[in-house]
């Protein structure tokens, strides 16, 4: 007969992660540049009891368990209370990207029925704007405090160091079981509407633990964590969750994303840990060139969202002795997926291999399980060269989209299809070759977009490269590379091809070169390549 183990139940939910970080390093720092134009220093004892509070003033608002409440806000800590309080009175808390269409957010609201919605000073004029369109939310919060508070607005808006300072900061969180809801994302939807990524309380600690590992994000109570990733992209990669478990001190920019105020703040807080997509890196190693100024005492940078160029891993390294560290992964992960740290092994090669691998998306998370497919589902190797479309299966894994949207997402022995093409090499490597969607196919065998915009990048010169394919009568697709010069910069075609040569496939090398004044990106800053195929729709090969 089967026993059950003896262990004792122990839900896992979100707001036992700030209550850890509360009781054992209660004065550990928070620091913050809000949208007022100031710094805040709060620690993880304040930001508890005024998560408390914020529970027990939407207890009052009328929201309860399973509702959903939206946040349109930087990284800040009255953000990080906000999204503590909703999932600990049971809510579901929404993060909204504010950087999407207007349209966009107002069928984000509307699809997910926010009743609520939290928003930041900068966002007065879109929510006014948006206001008559969002069918459900009864409750506009100013994350702000009243000297603040807008003179005049169209709106009824509840002030929010009001709303929460009466209330009790030692307010009892709501029990909840572990699968319950506690956070809602939606991805950012390249075609058809963006889709909802539902957290339960369960994923986001468990995940919480394998972020926290030393080959993961290394994430230690000694750490100072600066997520300058969002918390509307994919929970800022779960940081402010780890962060509290570990209890690291947590540094956030608010609404500023320059590379000189980053820097600055890098350097003033002691930060050792800071994650970003690439593009984000890119002005920074621009600034730092610039201004001949250092990160120091920046011990790692993590890279993820876009393909981290090997340019830019050999001048954190080498120029600025930062340890760079790719990840990969989706807001349908919660959403770390693959890390790349080095093995053992790794860590014995020479300088040159190391960034090799360095280049790579990384080795499985515990807690992920990664494998390539071809189009018929028969498993590739793994052996460095087969690329297939990579599936993942897992306990922070997307089971459904919220409300079933896009159907059964699973195949039948429970894995999803990342939309991602990949291979993974004998010591787990994995690389990221393309988004299915993006894949160029040429006379039957498919070129990485990725890899050949992320050594064009390594060219003097270049600032910006997009590969996209463009149709061959013979070929059926042939790459077209699009560059952004650097300022003052006149390279030409014929010098970016000559440095292609021998660092790509002979039969990769573009047809052509295109220069253009900006590349159209996402509103996580990925490369748009739907836009860009459009803009060079009809595009004529010499
Ligand atoms: P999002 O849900 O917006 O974070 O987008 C997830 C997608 O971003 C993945 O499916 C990949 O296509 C891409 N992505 C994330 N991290 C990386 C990475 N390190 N390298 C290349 N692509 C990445």
């Amino acid at each position: 007969m089967m026993t059950s183990g003896t262990m004792q139940e122990w839900p896992l939910n979100v707001w036992r992660l700030i209550d850890h970080a509360a009781q054992n390093h209660g004065e550990r720092e928070i620091v913050s540049l809000t949208c007022e134009g100031h710094e805040v220093r709060t620690d993880w004892r304040q930001v508890q009891g005024r998560a408390k509070q914020v529970a027990e003033a939407l207890r009052k608002l009328g929201v309860k368990a399973g509702d959903r409440v939206g946040t349109l806000a930087w990284n800040t800590h009255r953000h990080i209370e906000s999204w503590y309080g909703i999932s600990g009175m049971g809510a579901v808390a929404h993060t909204i990207n504010p950087r999407l269409f207007e349209e966009q957010i107002a069928y984000i609201a509307n699809h997910a029925e926010d009743r609520v919605l939290f928003f930041d000073l900068t966002f007065v004029k879109l929510v006014e704007a948006l206001a008559p369109k969002l069918k459900t939310i009864e409750h506009y919060v100013l994350l702000t405090d009243r000297a603040h508070m807008p003179a005049d607005s169209s709106l009824k808006l509840i002030c929010y160091e009001e709303m929460i300072g009466g209330e009790d900061a030692d307010a009892a969180w709501t029990a909840m079981p572990e699968t319950a809801p506690s956070g809602l994302c939606y991805t950012s939807g390249t075609t058809g509407n963006p889709k909802g990524v539902q957290y339960s309380h369960r994923a986001n600690v468990l995940h919480s633990y394998g972020a926290c590992m030393g080959d993961v994000l290394d994430i230690r109570s000694r750490a100072v964590v600066l997520p300058v990733v969002p918390m509307y992209h994919a929970n800022a990669w779960g940081v402010p969750y780890a962060a509290a478990a570990t209890g690291a001190k947590l540094v956030m920019c608010g609404p500023h994303f320059d590379a000189p105020t980053i820097a600055s703040v890098i350097r003033k807080e002691e930060v050792t840990l800071t994650l970003a997509v690439p593009t984000i890196w890119l002005g920074m190693l621009q600034h730092l060139e610039a201004t001949g100024a250092d990160l120091k005492p920046l011990e790692r940078v993590v890279i993820g969202g876009s393909a981290a160029p090997r340019s830019m891993i050999e001048a954190f390294e080498e120029k600025y002795g930062v340890d760079v560290c790719h990840a990969w992964g989706m807001t349908e992960m919660t959403p770390l997926g693959t890390i790349g740290s080095l093995s053992a092994d790794a860590l014995k090669l020479p300088r040159e291999k190391q960034i090799d691998l360095k280049c790579k998306q990384g080795r499985g998370i515990f807690g992920v399980e990664l494998k390539l497919v071809d189009d018929e589902g028969r498993e590739l190797p793994r052996d460095g060269v087969a690329f297939g479309r990579l599936l993942v299966r897992g306990p922070w894994i997307v089971a459904s989209y919220f409300k079933g949207d896009g159907g059964e997402i699973l195949d039948k022995d429970g894995w999803f299809d990342t939309g991602d093409v990949a291979t993974i090499d004998p010591g787990g490597y994995m690389q990221i070759t393309d988004r299915s969607k993006d894949v160029i196919k040429s006379g039957g065998e498919w070129i990485s977009s990725i890899e050949i915009e992320n050594i064009a990048i390594g060219c003097p010169g270049v600032a910006e490269a997009a590969v996209i394919g463009v149709r061959h009568p013979k070929w059926d697709e042939r790459p077209l590379l699009v560059v952004i010069r650097k300022e003052g910069s006149v390279v030409t075609a014929a010098e970016i091809l000559e440095y292609l040569q021998g660092r790509i496939a002979k039969w990769w090398m573009p047809d052509a070169v295109e220069f253009v004044d900006s590349i159209p990106h996402t509103a996580t800053g990925k490369i748009q390549k739907v836009a860009l195929r459009e803009q060079f729709a009809g595009y004529q090969l010499a």
